[in-house]
């Protein structure tokens, strides 16, 4: 099934970009998405979409990234019923005003925050997961009452193919229309005034969202993703931790933003993780076909030369796995040990199936390793012990923190349809702003603060006038 870069996709003619972005505002100005039930029913719509195409979206899946059924299940389409239900179930008490707390001087101002749609929004997507990852923000976006124009990534053409067919016949398409393309039809894209881009990807293709944005003044949302390091006390259970974090690696073919990207482990435990990193291949790949059966595959051939050449240029020793077979695009689960902090492999974020254990001497230089690094997405800690846990946390900055377990902060908002506040995103150089839940709805809401002053208050106000009298002074 698996025939990456060879498609039928359709990019949208540039001259079509500027038009679809005129009408969408037109769309928005109608002010149709005032309206709490539009929302709604537009948010049932895409349900719809995910759910009456669930096997289509599995092919196109596996087809672009040669996923198994069963991650694209559990990673994208199952999770967008939660999201969607718990964005139409709460909207309405969202897009309530805010009462501000009373105060004896303004509250015959009748003040409160209104909600208001920011406008037209730029929404660009990955292609690692391409529905979680564009549809996710889609919900919040929706629930706010903005328009937006949807821009999939290139590279999982099956998949924009199908989203270029379906999402006309579910949304509508005076307020949500797809642009195919690449490079160009981006440039075309950043050219034109936003009232608010969602971006996520790359770091570096961040930068030129960010600058373009800084250009027009366009608050901006930025996803993006960077090296997630994981910090091991060597006291915890390391048989489950390796199992956990071979997981995290190697679901989607290690193609995930909050993937544990490289592991801090003291020297003195590395020879129990890596049996326990090779138990888990054992059990997860039981025969050498499962490794090939049970696992996504790498997106395009440039990146499988990329991680060929990090694993050809380690100088770190394999200790799992190895393998890469371009004309499958396939990349064994890979773990390689006493890699160095200097190493190809801790260069930039590997976005593959390859797990580095650089050991350390203590806690200390983990924290001290992690701290003078850019901030990741996540910090992943196995450990039990309070303190450790605690150390870490206190010393360390990142967009999330999760103790002993990978990836499943992704899942949260989905799972807890009652946590408010779970927002999923990155810090300085992992990105800035959230989505999901009810931090979606912020995002694309501006708050407007409102009030009202009756004219008989200027009996109260009359000293704030000029002429500035003594008497006036006295008043004040
Ligand atoms: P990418 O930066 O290559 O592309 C992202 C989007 O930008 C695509 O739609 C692409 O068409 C567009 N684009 C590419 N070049 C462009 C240019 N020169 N000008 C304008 N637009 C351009 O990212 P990717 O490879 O698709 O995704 C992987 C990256 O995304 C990883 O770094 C990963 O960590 C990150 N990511 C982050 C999150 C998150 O929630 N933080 C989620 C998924 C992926």
């Amino acid at each position: 099934l698996h025939s990456p870069m060879t498609s039928n996709l359709a990019y949208t003619p540039i001259e079509e970009i500027p038009k679809i972005r005129d009408a969408l505002r037109q769309g928005f100005k109608t002010g149709k998405t005032r309206s709490i039930a539009y929302r709604k029913e537009q948010l049932l719509h895409l349900g719809y979409m995910f759910q009456d195409n669930a096997e289509r979206f599995i092919q196109t899946l596996a087809s672009d990234l040669g996923r198994p059924a069963q991650e694209s299940i559990f990673l994208e389409i199952n999770t967008m019923a939660g999201f969607i239900l718990r964005a139409y179930n709460e909207v309405d008490a969202w897009a309530k005003p805010e009462g501000v707390k009373f105060d004896f001087n303004f509250f015959v101002t009748r003040p409160k925050i209104l909600k208001e749609p920011k406008g037209t929004v730029l929404l660009v997507g990955p292609f690692n997961f391409p529905i979680f990852s564009t549809f996710k923000p889609l919900i919040g976006i929706i629930a706010a009452g903005c328009a937006a124009v949807i821009k999939p990534s290139e590279l999982t053409p099956a998949t924009s193919i199908l989203l270029a067919e379906l999402l006309p016949k579910y949304l509508d398409p005076e307020l949500y229309r797809i642009v195919n393309g690449g490079v160009e039809e981006s440039t075309k894209l950043l050219e034109l005034q936003w009232d608010h881009i969602m971006y996520t990807g790359s770091g570096t293709i961040g930068r030129i969202y960010a600058a373009a944005a800084a250009k027009r003044l366009t608050p901006i949302t930025l996803e993006l993703g960077g090296k997630c390091p994981v910090i091991i006390d060597p006291k915890t259970n390391l048989a489950l931790a390796a199992k956990r974090l071979l997981w995290g690696r190697i679901a989607n073919a290690g193609q995930t933003c909050v993937a544990p990207d490289y592991i801090l482990c003291p020297a003195s435990v590395q020879d129990e993780l890596v049996a326990g990193f090779q138990a888990a291949y054992n059990t997860f790949f039981p025969t050498p076909e499962d490794a090939r059966t049970s696992m996504s595959r790498i997106v395009a051939p440039h990146h499988h030369d990329r991680l060929k050449g990090l694993l050809d240029n380690t100088a770190g020793a394999i200790v799992v796995g190895g393998e890469t077979d371009k004309a499958d695009l396939w990349v064994a689960p890979t773990v390689v040990r006493d890699v160095k902090d200097d190493d190809v492999l801790m260069q930039q974020e590997i976005f593959g199936p390859i797990l580095p254990v650089v050991p350390v001497e203590d806690l200390d230089s983990a924290i001290e390793f992690v701290a003078s690094r850019d901030n990741p997405l996540t910090v992943y800690v196995f450990s039990d012990d309070p303190k450790f846990k605690t150390k870490v946390i206190e010393n360390t900055l990142s967009g999330g923190v999760v103790m002993n377990d990978t990836l499943m902060q992704a899942a949260m908002i989905y799972v807890c349809v009652k946590v408010d506040d779970f927002p999923i995103g990155g810090v300085g150089a992992s990105g800035y702003g959230s989505y999901g839940g009810k931090a979606g709805f912020d995002t694309f809401t501006h708050r407007r603060p409102f009030m009202d002053v009756p004219g008989w208050l200027d009996f109260i106000l009359k000293s704030r006038y000029a002429p500035y009298t003594p008497e006036k002074l006295k008043t004040i």
